[in-house]
C-alpha cells in the first residue's frame, strides 16, 4: 500500500529556534501504514512515550500502530514515528528537559533530553515521578500530539482526552523545539493518594469509599495529567519546613537549639513538629551545616542547596540574642514583623557552608511573619526565597513585594502560592486572578513553581487547573489564549462555555474578592473556602444558577458533536449539583422545625444526586466530603446519610427540652433515668438542644443562673424529653437521629437504658447517630427519653436537632 504525499515547494531553512516552524509540504499518511519505532535500548519515559502516542493515534484513527524495536522489520513504505531517536540532521545539544520532533516525507523523528534516577520501576511509573526524571520525549509526544493532531487534555484520564476522529494523518514539514522556561514546574497531587484515603475515608459515605487500586489508578490518571501538562524538574531543591524532626532528635540532648517561650523555657508550644528554632544560636548553625554535609559528601548534586525554611505556624523565640535580630517600628507587637532575623540566620548559614562549597544556596520561605521585604539585613545573593504570597494578594501589592525584596538583595524567587486552597468545589471563578499573580511571577523572573494543590473538582475547576498548568508551557502567553484553548473542545458551544465560566468569574471578581479578607476572616484562622462555605447565601444566588443554567441550554442547541455534547451535559450536571449543594448548605445553623425539614430533604436530594451521578461527574468525591465535614457537615451529608436507605425521618422533635446538670455525677447512684413526668415538668430547668449548654445565653426561656453555671461547665447534663406512639410509628422500628451530642451519652426510656453513643474518635463530637428505641416505648402512654450526656472538655451536650424515625419492619 502505497502511501499518498503531496509536496507543494521545496524544503525551507528548517530553523531550530524553539516555537519557531518551516512549513514546507503537506504530508498525507494512512494510519495502517505507521510504525512507532523505538531505539532497542529504550528507557522507560521512551517506553511510555510510545505508549502515549499509539494510544492517542488509535482514538484518533481506530487503529493500533504497531511498535517496533528493530529497524529491519519496517517495510520501505512506511511512515515511521521514531520515539526517543534524535533527527540525522540535527546537531544541536539538547537542554534539559528539552522536547523536540521534525517531521519528514517518511515520518517524524519524536526525541527529547530524558534522565532516569530511578530505574526498575514500569514505564508508566519512571514516566510520573517528576522529582527523578526528566521527560523530554514524552513531552515532544504530548507537544506533537496537541500541535500537529489537535488533540487536548482537560482532566485527568480518558474521558479528559479531547481529540477529532481522523481516517487519514496530514502533516507539514516542520521542526518543533519546546524547551521549559520555568526548571520547577508543580502542581501538588495529592487527592487521590492512598496514605491519606486509607484513613480518611472510613467518615466518607460507603457508596463513595473506593479500594487502594481505585485510588491508585485515579493518582495515577492525575499524575500523567500532569505530565501531558509538562509538569517536571530539572533542579533539586532543597525546601519545606526544616525542622519538623529537630525537637524528636535533640530535643533533650541540644535544647539549646530551640526557641525560648516567654517564661524563659525551651520547648514546643504546639506540636512538637511546629517547634521553631533558636536562630541566633551558633551551635544551630553548625548542626544544620553539618548534617548537609553528610548529605552533600554522599550526593553533591541533589544538595547544591540548603535548605533553612522554619517550621509552621507560631511560637518564635524570645531569647534576647534572636530579639536583638528583629528590626519592629514602633508599637508593633512581637512577631509581627520577623523578617530580619531569619534573613540574617540564612545568610549566617550560608557563610558557613561556603566554607565547604562556594555555589552552595540557601533555600527560605518567605512567609507567614517572614513574608515582608526586610527593614535591616541585606539578602545575600545566594539566598533563594520561596514566596509564599498571602492568599489572593491584590497585584499592586504583590508586584511591590518582589520589587521591595529586590531592593533588599534577593536575586532568586520560585514561587509557593496556596492559591488553588481557594477551591471550594463550587463553581468559583478564581482562574484569572490566580493566573494573573502567576504571571507577575513570571515578570519577576521566578525560576520554579510550586502549587499546593489540586483538588480534584474538575467539574467546576477543570478550568483552572487547565489555565495555570498550561500557563508553565508557554509562560509568555495570556489568559485569554488557553480560555480560548480550553473552551474549544466544546465546538460550537466555545462561545458559550467561555460566558458560562465568564458569569461565575464576575461574582468571584465582584462578591468575592473584594470580601476575601472578610471571609478569610469568617472562615477562621484565614481558611477562605471555609469562610465562603459558611456565608454561601452572602455570596451566591439561586439566580446565578437559573441564568448559567440558560447559558448552558443555550449551548446544547449549537449543533455539537457527540463527545462536545458529552461535554456540555457535564456542564449541565455540575451545574445541577452546585445548585443542590448551594440549596442544602443555605439553611444550615437554622433551626426552626419547618427549615430543618427542608434542609433535611435537600441533603438527602444532593446525596442521592451524588450518588447516582458518582461516575458522570469528575469530582474526587472523598475528598469533596472529607472537606464538607471538616467545616462541620455543611451540606448535611453525615446526617442525611443517616436516612437515605431504610431509615426515614419521621418527624423532628421539639428543640425545647428538660435538663439538670449533674456537677456531682450521683444521677447515676441516685437513678435520675428514673424521674417521673410530673417532676421532670416540675423541677427540672428548660435548656435548647440546637447549640451546646455553654451557648444558651441569649435564651430568655433559660434560667438566667442556669445559663451562668453552664457558660462554663464540663461535666454530666441530664436531659429529658417524652414521646407518644402514633398512627405512623406503630408496627415499625422507631429510632432517635441525634445531629450530634458532644461528647457521650446514654439513652433511656421510661427507666431503662436502650443505647449509647460514646465519643471515641476526634469526629464522634459532631457526628450523628440512631438509637433504636422501641423495644422500651408503649403505646398509649407518654414515653419518657432521657439522656444522660457527659462532656469532658470544650463545648458539650445535645446540639444538634433531635428526630424519630422510622424503618418498615
Ligand atoms: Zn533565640
Amino acid at each position: 500500500m502505497k502511501m499518498f504525499i503531496r509536496k507543494f515547494n521545496c524544503i525551507c531553512f528548517a530553523c531550530f529556534i524553539f516555537g519557531m516552524t518551516a512549513y514546507s509540504s503537506d504530508i498525507k499518511i494512512k494510519p495502517e501504514n505507521c510504525r512507532i519505532l523505538l531505539p532497542e535500548n529504550a528507557d522507560g519515559i521512551k517506553l511510555f512515550a510510545a505508549e502515549e502516542l499509539q494510544k492517542h493515534l488509535a482514538l484518533i484513527t481506530g487503529i493500533k500502530i504497531p511498535v517496533l524495536k528493530n529497524e529491519k522489520d519496517l517495510k520501505k513504505d512506511n511512515f515511521v514515528f521514531r520515539i526517543g531517536i534524535k533527527a540525522p540532521d540535527d546537531k544541536t545539544e539538547l537542554s534539559k528537559e528539552e522536547a523536540r520532533y521534525k517531521i519528514t516525507d517518511n515520518g517524524v523523528y519524536i526525541y527529547g533530553e530524558d534522565e532516569i534516577k530511578q530505574t526498575g520501576k514500569s514505564p508508566l511509573q519512571e514516566a510520573i515521578n517528576q522529582k527523578m526524571n526528566h521527560a523530554g520525549t514524552l513531552f515532544a509526544v504530548y507537544s506533537f500530539l496537541e500541535n500537529e493532531l489537535g488533540v487536548h487534555w482537560i482532566e485527568p484520564g480518558d474521558k479528559g482526552i479531547c481529540f477529532k476522529k481522523k481516517t487519514s494523518l496530514d502533516f507539514s514539514e516542520k521542526n518543533f523545539a519546546w524547551k521549559p522556561s520555568l526548571k520547577m514546574r508543580q502542581l501538588r497531587s495529592s487527592a487521590w493518594e492512598w496514605r491519606h484515603l486509607k484513613d480518611e475515608q472510613k467518615d466518607v459515605p460507603v457508596e463513595f469509599r473506593v479500594t487502594e487500586a481505585e485510588a491508585k489508578k485515579k493518582d495515577t490518571d492525575e499524575k500523567v495529567w500532569l505530565r501531558r501538562m509538562r509538569m517536571g524538574r530539572s533542579i533539586t531543591l532543597n525546601y519545606g519546613h526544616a525542622f519538623t524532626r529537630w525537637w524528636e532528635t535533640y530535643g533533650k540532648s541540644h535544647p539549646e537549639y530551640f526557641a525560648m517561650n516567654e517564661k524563659g523555657e525551651r520547648k514546643p508550644w504546639g506540636k512538637p513538629d511546629r517547634i521553631k528554632m533558636c536562630v541566633s544560636s551558633k551551635a544551630l548553625r553548625d548542626e544544620i551545616v553539618n548534617q548537609w554535609l553528610s548529605r552533600y559528601k554522599e550526593n553533591p548534586d541533589a544538595n547544591q542547596t540548603i535548605n533553612v525554611c522554619e517550621n509552621d505556624s507560631g511560637g518564635y523565640c524570645r531569647c534576647p540574642e534572636c530579639m536583638k535580630l528583629d528590626v519592629p517600628v514602633e508599637g508593633e507587637a512581637f512577631g509581627t514583623n520577623l523578617t530580619d532575623r531569619y534573613i540574617w540566620f540564612a545568610n549566617h548559614v550560608l557563610r558557613e557552608v561556603r566554607k565547604h562549597d562556594p555555589n552552595i544556596r540557601a533555600v527560605m520561605y518567605a512567609y507567614s511573619v517572614y513574608r515582608f521585604p526586610p527593614r535591616r539585613e541585606k539578602v545575600d545573593p545566594g539566598v533563594v526565597l520561596g514566596y509564599v504570597p498571602g492568599f489572593l494578594v491584590p497585584p499592586e501589592e504583590l508586584k511591590k513585594f518582589y520589587g521591595d525584596w529586590r531592593k533588599a538583595g534577593a536575586k532568586e524567587f520560585f514561587l509557593r502560592p496556596n492559591d488553588m486552597h481557594i477551591d471550594s468545589g463550587l463553581p468559583m471563578g478564581f482562574e484569572k486572578k490566580m493566573f494573573d499573580n502567576f504571571k507577575i511571577g513570571i515578570e519577576n523572573g521566578i525560576f520554579a513553581t510550586d502549587y499546593d494543590s489540586l483538588h480534584g473538582f474538575w467539574d467546576t475547576s477543570g478550568l483552572a487547573n487547565y489555565i495555570i498548568a498550561k500557563g508553565h508551557v508557554y509562560p509568555e502567553k495570556p489568559f485569554e489564549y488557553w480560555e480560548d484553548e480550553y473552551c474549544s473542545v466544546f465546538g460550537n458551544a466555545k462561545e458559550d462555555v467561555k460566558e458560562y465560566f465568564r458569569y461565575w468569574r464576575n461574582i468571584f471578581d465582584e462578591r468575592f474578592y473584594p470580601n476575601r479578607e472578610e471571609i478569610s476572616k469568617a472562615g477562621k484562622y484565614g481558611n477562605f473556602r471555609r469562610g465562603l462555605m459558611w456565608k454561601l447565601s452572602d455570596f451566591y444566588k439561586k439566580d446565578d444558577f437559573d441564568k448559567t443554567d440558560a447559558i448552558l441550554e443555550k449551548a446544547l442547541k449549537k449543533e455539537l458533536s457527540a463527545d462536545e455534547k458529552e461535554r456540555v451535559k457535564m456542564l449541565v450536571l455540575s451545574n445541577k449539583h452546585a445548585r443542590l449543594t448551594f440549596n442544602a448548605i443555605l439553611n444550615s445553623g437554622k433551626t426552626e422545625k419547618k427549615i430543618a425539614e427542608e434542609k433535611l430533604a435537600s441533603s438527602i436530594e444532593l446525596l442521592k444526586f451524588r450518588i447516582s451521578n458518582r461516575e458522570q461527574l469528575p469530582v474526587a468525591w472523598p475528598s469533596k466530603f472529607t472537606l464538607e465535614r471538616e467545616f462541620g457537615d455543611i451540606a448535611g451529608i453525615e446526617w442525611a446519610s443517616i436516612f437515605k436507605v431504610d431509615i426515614k425521618p419521621y418527624r423532628r422533635m421539639d428543640i425545647s427540652w428538660n435538663f439538670k446538670a449533674d456537677p456531682q455525677n450521683v444521677g447515676l447512684k441516685e437513678e435520675w433515668f428514673k424521674t417521673p413526668w410530673n417532676e421532670i415538668k416540675s423541677k427540672w430547668d428548660k435548656i435548647r438542644i440546637d447549640r451546646a449548654w455553654e451557648n444558651q445565653k441569649n435564651i430568655k426561656s433559660i434560667p438566667e443562673n442556669l445559663r451562668n453555671f453552664l457558660e462554663n461547665y464540663d461535666g454530666i447534663g441530664w436531659y429529658a424529653a417524652s414521646i407518644q406512639i402514633d398512627d405512623n410509628m406503630r408496627n415499625k422500628e422507631i429510632f432517635l437521629t441525634f445531629g450530634a451530642v458532644d461528647e457521650s451519652c446514654w439513652v433511656y426510656i421510661n427507666g431503662v437504658e436502650v443505647g449509647k453513643h460514646i465519643f471515641e474518635k476526634p469526629d464522634d463530637w459532631k457526628m450523628p447517630f440512631n438509637i433504636r428505641i422501641d423495644c422500651g416505648l408503649k403505646d398509649n402512654f407518654r414515653n419518657i427519653i432521657i439522656v444522660r450526656v457527659e462532656d469532658k472538655s470544650g463545648a458539650g451536650g445535645i446540639w444538634k436537632p433531635v428526630w424519630i424515625s422510622t424503618k418498615d419492619k
